[in-house]
């Protein structure tokens, strides 16, 4: 089974694709973790990453492996970069600046299909990204579009890295938000758009417990 749920950045996408997993007990992929990695592997080689060819280059020379472990009693997705752990790296604001800018190059977007497919060929799963409903698994069962206001998306976004421990301010985190949407959206390959039988949920005002809780209502009524 594949439960795809896209949007922007921050509309809850991750909080909810995890509980969505752990209440139908099925596994998470983070599409989004996919790219990080190897937009760190960029950063460290330093590349120029506007350059598609050199980003090509980076990706056929490293060793990417995502796998399904279990952390702090729940299921956890971890990504290596030539064996090295780098579930947390990923996540500062050197990569979350760089990201969209290596995700945007076509070729890269077609290899990297092979992670995503290899990860659901071998588990169900919940997966969370831009175009996981519009384009990596268009068959899939079930698709959902998260959206939330921008100000919240922000809000959240900055809460989760502080919680993280990771250094930011609110505007950093803004500024981030609005060019990562803008690139994703505008891109040619594979924009951040919804599938069109996405069904569309508003987070603004909902707990991400609501809206899992929504997702997961959908789901089990549509697998009767
Ligand atoms: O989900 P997350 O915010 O970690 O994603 C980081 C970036 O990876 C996005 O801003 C986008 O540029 C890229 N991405 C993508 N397609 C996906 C998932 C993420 O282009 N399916």
């Amino acid at each position: 089974m594949i439960v795809t749920i896209d949007g922007p950045a921050g509309a809850g996408k991750s909080t909810v694709a995890r509980l969505v997993a752990e209440m139908l007990g099925i596994s998470y992929l983070d599409s989004g973790a996919i790219y990080r990695t190897l937009t760190l592997a960029c950063l460290e080689r330093k590349v120029d990453i506007e350059n598609e060819e050199e980003v090509l280059e980076v990706l056929e020379s490293i060793n990417l492996e995502f796998k399904e472990e279990n952390r702090k009693g729940r299921k956890f997705f971890a990504c290596y970069l030539n064996g090295r752990d780098v579930s947390e790296e990923i996540r500062t604001s050197e990569v979350s600046e760089a990201v969209s800018v290596v995700a945007k190059h076509k070729k890269v977007r077609e290899k990297m299909l092979y992670y995503q497919h290899k990860f659901a060929h071998e588990h169900d799963v919940v997966c969370d990204g831009r175009d996981m409903g519009s384009f990596v698994f268009k068959d899939a069962e079930f698709k959902f579009f998260l959206t939330a206001h921008p100000s919240v998306r922000a809000e959240r976004r900055y809460r989760e890295l502080i919680e993280k421990g990771i250094k930011t301010t609110l505007e950093e985190v803004k500024e981030n938000i609005i060019f990562r949407d803008t690139t994703d959206s505008n891109r040619d390959a594979s924009p951040l758009v919804a599938a069109p039988d996405a069904i569309w949920i508003d987070t603004t005002e909902l707990k991400p417990e609501e809206v899992a809780e929504t997702i997961v209502s959908f789901v089990r009524k549509g697998m009767k």
